[in-house]
């Protein structure tokens, strides 16, 4: 039975990976140190012997007994208002954290993929974006704490690649959604949904003309998959190329939902990229992978179970004052 380490094992993408890798038969080592996940995405794991969970902060030493195949690199808090909130462990966990899993790595001959993301194109003045592309990045705007952490994370996993000639592999994330997502942790699709079932406003930052393209976690899981088992050490974009304003995307919940909220206008936070699309070529040439799942579908999904979560949940609220995060 081949072992691997998720980190970031409680949060959003974390959890369906665990879910995925013990499916395929995988003892599954999952560690997080719950600033921004939540035991419960895992709770129907632990009855299961092929499981454990590491409380632990990865960007600490880390030890893990027993040997391991694989690992997964997925801790980090992963939304803009996080970034603001926790700066510093945001910095870290993408650099030191990352130190720290490629060592553990190399100590147990594993292969390692890394978490990357579409923020290290920064505000991208190309499009759609593809991995040639450099990045257009304000190191010391809001958001830098995680693009140039994540920047750093490629530098460095390119080098243990290069110098130690370890096995990695580098997945850029675009913005992804599903199940699980946390409700309030001021990400726009839960923001929305979440406005909707409190019969609250939409609040659509700037004129909402500034676009995204959002991809369904199912196969956002799919593409790790078959990336963690190619041969391939460079960066490749996994997201869906169905591209739409943020307007239109408050819209369309609206529609899914059937409330009779509408929409309000707020402030555009400082360096929100004005568009987003990934060039896919790559993961379709070098995986054969493309999102099977449309987003009417997707919606759907994340929707029914957004419906069954609890009211103190619903109401928590932490980012829902997200105005005092926002640096003007
Ligand atoms: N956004 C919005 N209303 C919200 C939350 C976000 O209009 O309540 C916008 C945000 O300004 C950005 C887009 O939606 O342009 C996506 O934001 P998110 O935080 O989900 O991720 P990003 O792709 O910016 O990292």
């Amino acid at each position: 039975m081949p072992r691997i380490l998720i980190t970031g094992a409680a949060g959003f993408l974390g959890s369906h990976l665990c879910d995925r890798f013990i499916a395929e038969g995988y003892e599954v080592v999952g560690m997080d140190n719950l600033i921004t996940g939540d035991v419960r995405n895992l709770e129907h794991l632990f009855p299961k012997q092929e499981f454990t969970f590491y409380n632990q902060d990865v960007s600490n030493y880390i030890h893990v007994s027993g040997p391991l195949d694989y690992i997964l690199h997925f801790a980090s808090p992963a939304s803009p208002i996080d970034y603001l909130k926790i700066p510093i462990q945001t910095l870290k966990v993408g650099s030191l954290g990352t130190h720290n899993c490629l060592g553990l790595a190399r100590e147990k001959g594993a292969r390692i993929l890394v978490a990357s993301t579409s923020e290290v194109y920064g505000d991208p003045s190309v499009h759609p974006q593809n991995e040639e592309y450099w990045g257009n990045v304000n190191p010391v705007g809001p958001r830098g704490v995680y693009d140039e952490a994540k920047r750093f994370q490629e530098a460095i996993t390119m080098a243990y690649h290069t110098y130690h000639g370890l096995e990695t592999r580098i997945i850029r994330i675009f913005n992804t959604y599903g199940p699980r997502m946390r409700l309030n942790d001021g990400r726009v699709l839960p923001a929305f949904i979440g406005q909707a079932l409190r019969g609250e406003d939409l609040t659509v930052f700037g004129d909402g003309s500034q676009t995204r393209s959002f991809c369904f976690v199912d196969d956002l899981v799919e593409g790790i998959y078959r990336l963690l088992h190619s041969d391939y050490p460079h960066p490749v974009n996994i997201g869906n190329p169905s591209e739409i304003t943020i307007r239109d995307f408050a819209e369309e919940i609206i529609k899914l939902t059937g409330t009779s909220q509408k929409v309000v206008y707020k402030d555009l936070p400082k360096d929100d990229p004005t568009q987003r699309r990934p060039d896919i070529t790559k993961a379709k040439e070098i995986l054969g992978w493309e999102p099977k799942v449309a987003r009417a579908e997707g919606l759907k999904i994340t929707y029914e179970a957004f419906k069954q979560l609890p009211d103190e949940v619903l109401y928590k609220q932490e980012h829902r004052d997200f105005e005092r995060y926002v640096r003007k």
